[in-house]
């Protein structure tokens, strides 16, 4: 197994404060804006930029977290689809721009999952997507309007994403497995 670096601690800040200024800039304030983590490392990501939006704009932003599984890494499911388990969302979606998070972005069906979750719960005005990377291999016409790095990527590579909270260190690392 060969690991390397692609963000440090300071590159993630960095990136997440840069993203912070274009969610701000791209929706003319954030008002209308609900921030939806998808869990597990997605969720965290939601809450520090709703930090750095309090912060920059001092505007308190409903943060919601969306559990969907399949991959975790794991290879045998490749054919399964993701399958929606919980849908937290503090607030009513109806009529409101809901930004989804998630640290990293591959095919796109865990991101369509949440769309049709999020669908079945109302009618949001938009749905953008933020992701801290972005790994290629798009099955489905899915973009990111906010990305933290492009990383292409083979399909036998892994991107590892690591957070403080939960692993006492920010790092996001390249793995050829
Ligand atoms: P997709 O549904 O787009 O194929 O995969 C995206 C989901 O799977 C995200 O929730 C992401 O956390 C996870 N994922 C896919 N590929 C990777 C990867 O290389 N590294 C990590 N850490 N997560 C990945
Ligand atoms: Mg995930």
């Amino acid at each position: 197994e060969k690991e390397q670096t692609l963000l440090d601690e300071d590159a993630i800040r960095r990136a997440l404060t840069r993203i912070s200024h274009e969610m701000i800039e791209k929706n003319k304030g954030m008002e209308q804006c609900i921030l939806l983590g998808i869990r597990t490392r997605g969720y965290p990501l939601a809450k520090r930029l709703a930090d750095n939006l309090k912060h920059i704009e001092d505007i308190d932003l409903p943060v919601g977290s969306v559990d969907i599984t399949l991959y975790r890494d794991d290879l045998e499911k490749k054919q399964a689809d993701p399958e929606i388990h919980e849908l937290d969302l503090p607030v009513s979606i109806e009529g409101r721009k809901i930004i989804l998070v998630d640290d990293v972005l591959y095919t796109g069906r865990t991101v369509r999952a949440a769309m049709d979750a999020l669908m079945d719960k109302g009618r949001p005005s938009q749905i953008q997507l933020a992701v801290l990377i972005d790994r290629g291999h798009r099955e489905l016409p899915i973009r990111p309007d906010y990305i933290g790095k492009n990383v292409p990527t083979s399909r036998s590579e892994v991107i590892r994403v690591l957070f403080a909270n939960s692993d006492n260190v920010d790092k996001v690392s390249i793995i050829q497995t």
